[in-house]
């Protein structure tokens, strides 16, 4: 099924009273296809575009080119697009039943991914249910143009679902609902139909608290709704190439894939719904499982496990630094160090110095149990 056909189509057959019918269609497939909430809004985006340079100016975006790339096109639709009219914006709880996530954090000798990423890619899923949502529409109304996207284009989703009336957003820079939290996932629906927008979210429930910012293990929030891609465990994990700069890892922990601290303490994630997508449960004990064991597969065995899954795309060597830096900040053992010594002399150069690094944190744990042990 595509996720896109032409646009510009003629919409002067459409009457006010038949595109108000057509939105409230619109949400009535969306929940039915398994989206939590349907907005929809236009293309104004002015206000975050004046945000998105200021941030891309202090170079909070660190090495995602690809955000200053595409120029005025992640803000203005219809230069991405051009046709556009509105855009459908939805969103998709993702968290997983019985997971432990806090539990697993103060666990250090056990891996902490991103919950997020615990099953199969979100991406395909989401673009599929767009598209049926899209031929829903075009059923009711014949040929019309739009794209879906998911996290996949210059667009700015967490800006276009404010002005849809999905949330508001935190000072932790997320996108937050009253009623659902943060951890859901977000996509659009580019379309060249008027239809009637929804009101955008104005109201801001953060308040005073300030929780986000304070748990932020790395200190990335540096602002309000201003995130410094550059100190993010979520970036230094997931998009930065080289190594990580060794005064945030000890600042890591256990995080070897993503970082979900500043929405895990948000006082809304206890409204958080549980999924009902089979795809987002999680896969080879992923919201549990050990660092030893993770870093134990082989170069194959990462391929076939990670299959469909979102973590692919950083590759073994990076998977490898991750759980490295998880391993020198695991508490002292012999199987510790006897799983990073198996590594010592890994073919890649950056996997190497991460776990030169992680033995040095160790020795110095051990050196400081034997004191311990002999006082
Ligand atoms: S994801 Fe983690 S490192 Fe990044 S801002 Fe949130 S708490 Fe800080
Ligand atoms: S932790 Fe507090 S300040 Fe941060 S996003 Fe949640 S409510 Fe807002």
């Amino acid at each position: 099924m595509p996720d896109s056909t032409a646009f510009a189509r003629s919409n002067d057959a459409l009457t006010n009273e038949k595109l108000a019918h057509l939105a409230d269609l619109v949400k009535t497939w969306g929940r039915e296809l398994g989206f939590q909430q349907v907005g929809i809004t236009d293309t104004e985006l002015s206000t975050h575009e004046a945000h998105l340079d200021a941030w891309l100016e202090n170079g909070y975006h660190g090495e995602m080119g690809f955000m200053a790339k595409h120029g005025t096109k992640r803000t203005r639709p219809a230069e991405l697009e051009p046709g556009t009219q509105r855009i459908i914006s939805v969103r998709m709880d993702y968290l997983p039943a019985e997971v432990e996530s806090t539990k697993v954090l103060g666990q250090p000798s056990r891996a902490y991914v991103s919950r997020y990423a615990l099953g199969r890619d979100y991406h395909k899923l989401m673009r599929k249910r767009l598209a049926l949502l899209a031929k829903k529409i075009e059923q009711e109304v014949g040929r019309f143009g739009y794209r879906a996207f998911v996290d996949s284009a210059p667009v700015m989703e967490r800006a276009l679902a404010q002005k849809a009336g999905l949330g508001w957003f935190g000072k932790n820079a997320m996108l937050l609902n009253p009623k659902a939290g943060s951890l859901f996932f977000l996509g659009e629906l580019y379309t060249d139909l008027p239809l009637p927008i929804d009101a955008p979210f104005e109201q801001e429930h953060c308040g005073s608290c300030s929780a986000c910012r304070t748990a932020c293990p790395t200190g990335a929030i540096v602002d309000d709704k201003v995130v410094d891609s550059r100190k993010c465990i979520s970036y230094l994990t997931i998009e930065l190439h080289g190594a990580i700069p060794v005064e945030f890892r000890r600042a890591m922990g256990n995080r070897i894939y993503g970082c979900d601290d500043c929405q895990l303490v948000c006082p809304f994630t206890r409204f958080t719904r549980i999924t009902q997508e089979d795809d987002f449960a999680p896969r080879h004990d992923l919201d549990r499982t050990t660092l030893i064991s993770l870093f134990a597969w082989g170069e194959a065995e990462f391929l076939d496990k990670t299959a469909g899954s979102p973590i692919r795309r950083i590759g073994y060597e990076h998977w490898l630094r991750n759980i490295a830096i998880g391993l020198g900040n695991a508490p002292w053992s012999q199987a510790v160090e006897a799983a990073l010594w198996a590594r010592r002399a890994y073919p890649s150069a950056l996997v190497r110095e991460h776990v030169s690094w992680a033995l040095e944190e160790q020795q110095l744990k051990r050196g400081d149990r034997i004191a311990t042990d002999m006082t």
